[in-house]
């Protein structure tokens, strides 16, 4: 008899959807939306509607595997568990614990599973680890300096808005779960902006689109900040109450001459005069800030100056407005776990320059790698150096579902569950839901949850004791400050609640945690937008419906790369749609097919799916490790390359 269990989606999105897994004869043979969840409210996007092609796919991995010298062999669980703490107790008496790698990123999305690799790295003794991120982390750095914490509202609370403003966000795709609230609030008169180089899924939806010169959203921003100021159309007792820094923000807006702004940003006076005239007339107003603005060399600078807006026209704290990004999902839990673990020397190295910061590291030298929940070879840019870096280790383990393209390098793969088939607590970064991942269905195979895998090492290793207990006793450890709310690891199973000790409103109390207790304005003008050289063009590639970022079955992937270019852009170079160009920049080349797509801009040359063929066979061949200005994460969006004609 079919049995349904709820379950849910811990895959690096913000959504983190509630499921229902219907369960037959040992099979799953449904897996859709769970209407009861207030964001889920039963629909999945195009992945989960897909996901279980994906868990019984014949490509999974389910069994340990040992690289040999005749390529991969089965190992058994006993065995690759010995070899590992063999190879890290060795590893640790030659160098010391910080000769060992831990790559460890957003594919660990389950509390447990953080936890129990918090305290296996810090019993061990400590470890080099990566720092600096892959994504959103540069507006969060940004939303820190000017709010203390991230300006992120529940979704539910878009209904409240009167207007959006959504800067390089594709929340279609990206965050298909807001999406109806949006609507919502639009079917009563609030207009949806979006500003965005690409005329995206969120643009072609947008009541206006402004296709903005890639890289200038701050000054934008700014431009639009000295109309709102000399409009008089500013809220000021919000300014003089919860502000610091106004005065020389002033000074820096008013600095700024409109025509040089229209013509950096490539939005005519009226544009800017829209968006200025929008801020100012329409309260709430909801700003939405994606990696469109994240992903360059002077995020920071930008977002804090799209913060501003926000905060001038006094859209924060109230219903309706915020200035949004990510959140944090984890409002009351009770983190001291993590705090009482043992405090271990620490090293870190920049995960957006991964490959070099391996060969970097020599006091003492990286010889053992440890990567789970991670894909740098997929994810990280610079490709050929991140494969060079890890090749330089003397024995990496990967733990994953899939030979990823990290896995390939690996000399052991240990194949872990998904949340289909283990027992975790998931929050989201989209939403203010609780939500348990549950044993839908016994591991497949010989999988084994990250959590066993560091237990069982641990016990190898001689602190056993430091990591024991059922998954239920650390989830409640976490949640025991919402117990009085009714909130269990027993009771998310039953049902995902929202966490009752997250404002829907951030700021609602109007307290900021910044040293001052208030928004701290900037008073950083943009630097000088990147100026393409001739025949340079952006290199742009966003995420798609059929990904989780580098996560994309087979059958889905293009052959080859597919390079989408303006009709007069391919003119410009005499190429024609159809032919195969070398795409070149500063670290690598692609050879790629053209496609004439008159949405885009001219200097722009789009590569979407990211990823082709292999993991190693992506768009990050051509990325080059770039920095932001705050938070240490990759510029994905800062390489320029050039296009020549395939002559062979
Ligand atoms: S990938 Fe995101 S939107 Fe899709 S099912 Fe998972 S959480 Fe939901």
């Amino acid at each position: 008899m079919p049995i349904t269990h709820r379950t849910t989606c811990n895959r690096d999105c913000p959504d983190s959807c509630s499921i229902l897994a219907t369960v037959d004869d040992g099979r799953i043979v449904e897996h859709r939306g769970d209407p009861e969840h207030g964001v889920t409210r039963g629909f999945l996007c195009w992945r989960g509607n897909h996901y279980l092609e994906r868990f019984y796919s014949p490509d999974r991995i389910l069994h340990p595997q040992r690289r040999t010298r005749s390529g991969w062999q089965p190992i058994s669980w006993d065995d690759a568990l010995d070899l590992c703490a063999d190879k890290l107790s060795r590893c640790r008496d030659a160098h010391g614990p910080l000769s060992a790698l831990l790559v460890s990123y957003s594919g660990i999305h389950h509390w447990v599973a953080r936890i129990m690799g918090h305290l296996f790295w810090a019993h061990y003794g400590g470890a080099t680890q990566v720092e600096g991120g892959l994504s959103v982390e540069a507006v969060q750095a940004a939303q820190q300096l000017d709010f203390g914490a991230d300006g992120t509202h529940a979704p539910e609370d878009l209904v409240n808005s009167a207007a959006f403003v959504v800067w390089g966000k594709n929340i279609a795709v990206t965050r298909p779960h807001c999406l109806p609230f949006v609507k919502q609030a639009r079917k009563t008169g609030a207009p949806l902006v979006v500003i965005d180089p690409l005329r995206c899924a969120t643009a072609k939806l947008a009541d206006h689109h402004y296709a903005i010169r890639p890289g200038t959203d701050g000054l934008l921003a700014l431009g639009v900040g000295r109309l709102l100021i000399e409009g008089d159309v500013i809220d000021q007792a919000f300014i003089a109450n919860h502000t610091t820094g106004f005065d020389a923000y002033r000074e820096i807006a008013l600095a700024q001459d409109l025509d040089a702004v229209s013509a950096a940003t490539d939005l005519s006076r009226d544009a800017i005069e829209a968006i200025a005239e929008l801020y100012g007339s329409r309260r709430p107003l909801a700003t939405m800030i994606g990696l469109g603005a994240g992903y360059w060399g002077n995020s920071g600078q930008s977002v804090r100056l799209i913060d501003a807006l926000a905060a001038i026209t006094g859209n924060l704290g109230v219903a309706g407005g915020g200035s949004q990004s990510d959140t944090s999902g984890a409002a009351g839990f009770d983190l001291s776990v993590f705090r009482e673990a043992p405090r271990n020397q620490s090293r870190h190295v920049l995960l957006p320059r991964l490959g070099q910061a391996i060969a970097a590291a020599t006091d003492p030298p990286l010889t053992v790698g440890w990567v789970s929940g991670a894909n740098p070879v997929a994810t990280a840019p610079d490709t050929r150096r991140v494969v060079e870096g890890l090749n330089t280790l003397d024995f990496l383990v990967v733990v994953d579902q899939f030979m990823t393209g990290t896995a390939e390098l690996a000399d052991l793969f240990l194949p872990c569950t998904t949340y289909l088939e283990m027992d975790d607590l998931v929050t989201a970064y989209g939403h203010h839901w609780l939500g348990r991942t549950q044993q839908v269905v016994p591991p497949q195979g010989e999988a084994k949850s990250d959590v066993e895998i560091y237990q069982l090492l641990a016990e190898r290793l001689g602190f056993g004791d430091a990591l024991a207990g059922s998954p239920a006793h650390f989830m409640d450890q976490l949640l025991a400050p919402l117990a009085g709310h009714g909130i269990s690891s027993a009771s998310l199973a039953e049902q995902p609640r929202p966490n009752p000790l997250a404002p829907a409103v951030a700021f609602g109390d109007r307290k900021f945690d910044t040293p001052s207790g208030k928004v701290e304005l900037t008073s950083d003008a943009p630097s000088a937008p990147t100026r393409l050289a001739p025949g340079q063009l952006h290199l742009v590639a966003t995420k798609t419906l059929k990904m989780v970022n580098a996560q994309m079955e087979a059958d889905n992937l293009p052959p080859e790369p597919v390079a989408r270019l303006h009709p007069a852009t391919l003119a410009d170079h005499e190429l024609t749609e159809g032919e195969h160009a070398w795409v070149t920049s500063e670290v690598g080349r692609v050879r790629a097919r053209l496609t004439a797509d008159p949405t885009l801009r001219r200097d722009v040359l789009l590569i979407n799916p990211a990823r082709w063929q292999g993991d190693a066979q992506g768009v990050n061949q051509l990325r080059e490790a770039a920095l932001t200005d705050v938070g240490k994460v990759a510029a994905m969006h800062a390489t320029c390359v050039t296009l020549q004609r395939d002559s062979g």
